[in-house]
């Protein structure tokens, strides 16, 4: 069991595969984005190094992520040998869904057992718009091939004032009247040097439940707000899926936070919001052994911080959101 110094037991791990995407999403990076060069980004023995030692720190469940993780070429060799490692219990991945069309039944046969799919709109003039290119056929796509494959699926939308945070709240939410998914709505966060942008685009979640309520009717409280996970659930009367909201930035779930990142570059990052990082990729090149590396780790988690700071100015300005994952 690997805890941190408030007695938060830290036992789930995601991974960015790497910082390259095949979109460029106007929340998330700048369009003229330059990515890390290969060398630099853990190679697939490092990976499979690193998350056996993570399962034997107490680790059990695994999210790939990116940049865009399918975009890795052997992702679903990464996903099987992830699935097989002792100890893993949970293997899932947050993806644009592009290449799930070919991926999801590779994958969900190497062991991947959840996807979350990003979609902010089903209108495809302004789903371009929020990915600077995308088609949401082909976002479409993968998630009736996820479907097909027996995979559980969740589908995550960021919203940003002005772009879709009105009629493309209600299309999404409208969803879970014939879908058993869960639509989540994410509160957009402050990152590097497009902050500026996403703190002027925040939409809050009361906000976005009046919008819905609206037009779909009243919103009723899954589980008395239990979170699942970072997302506080809710239900249309008619509905047979959820709506999640997941309000990192104005109500945070930091008490209940089991999370660690590691980056593609291999630093262990504690906090999504926050830049204390662990540089593991570094012991691991330098010859460090398994107990090294379990010691390093250890200490970073203990010293897991508590939350974001943004109320007090404090963001972070180190990565954009593709250099970490979500
Ligand atoms: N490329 C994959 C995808 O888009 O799902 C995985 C990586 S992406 C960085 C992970 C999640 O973070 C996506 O759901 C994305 O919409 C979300 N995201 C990106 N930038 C964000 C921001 N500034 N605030 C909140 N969520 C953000
Ligand atoms: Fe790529 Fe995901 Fe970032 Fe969009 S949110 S640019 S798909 S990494």
């Amino acid at each position: 069991m690997s805890l941190d110094r408030f007695g938060r037991n830290i036992n789930y791990l995601r991974i960015s595969l790497t910082d390259k995407c095949n979109l460029r999403c106007v929340y998330c990076m700048p369009e003229d984005m330059t990515f890390r060069p290969r060398q630099e980004l853990l190679q697939d023995e490092e990976l499979y190094r690193l998350v056996r030692i993570f399962a034997e720190l107490g680790f059990v469940k695994f999210r790939f992520t990116g940049g865009e993780p399918t975009v890795r070429s052997n992702v679903v060799e990464i996903v099987r040998r992830t699935a097989e490692t002792p100890g893993v219990r949970q293997v899932a991945m947050t993806t644009n869904g592009l290449l799930l069309d070919k991926l999801a039944q590779p994958l969900a046969e190497a062991g991947l057992q959840r996807v979350n799919i990003s979609i902010d709109t089903i209108n495809p003039e302004k789903f371009q718009t929020l990915t600077r290119w995308g088609e949401v056929e082909e976002v479409w796509a993968g998630i009736h091939a996820a479907q097909a494959a027996g995979i559980e699926i969740k589908l995550n939308a960021v919203v940003v004032r002005n772009y879709n945070d009105k009629e493309d709240v209600v299309d999404l939410a409208r969803l879970t009247l014939f879908q058993h998914w869960q639509v989540r709505f994410i509160e957009m966060m402050p990152f590097g040097d497009v902050a500026d942008f996403q703190q002027s685009g925040i939409v809050p979640e009361a906000e976005l439940r009046a919008t819905i309520a609206e037009s779909l009717g009243p919103l009723e409280l899954v589980d008395n707000g239990r979170l699942d996970g970072e997302a506080r659930l809710y239900r249309l009367q008619e509905g047979i899926g959820n709506l999640g909201f997941i309000s990192s930035v104005t109500q945070p779930f930091c008490a209940s936070c089991t999370r660690a990142r590691l980056t593609a570059d291999g630093r262990l990052r504690l906090c999504l919001l926050r830049e204390k990082e662990v540089n593991l990729m570094d012991p691991l090149r330098n010859g460090a052994s398994d107990e090294q590396l379990k010691a390093i780790i250890e200490e970073g988690v203990w010293w897991k911080p508590w939350g974001h700071k943004l109320d007090q100015e404090v963001i972070p300005l180190n990565r954009v959101m593709s250099e970490i994952g979500g």
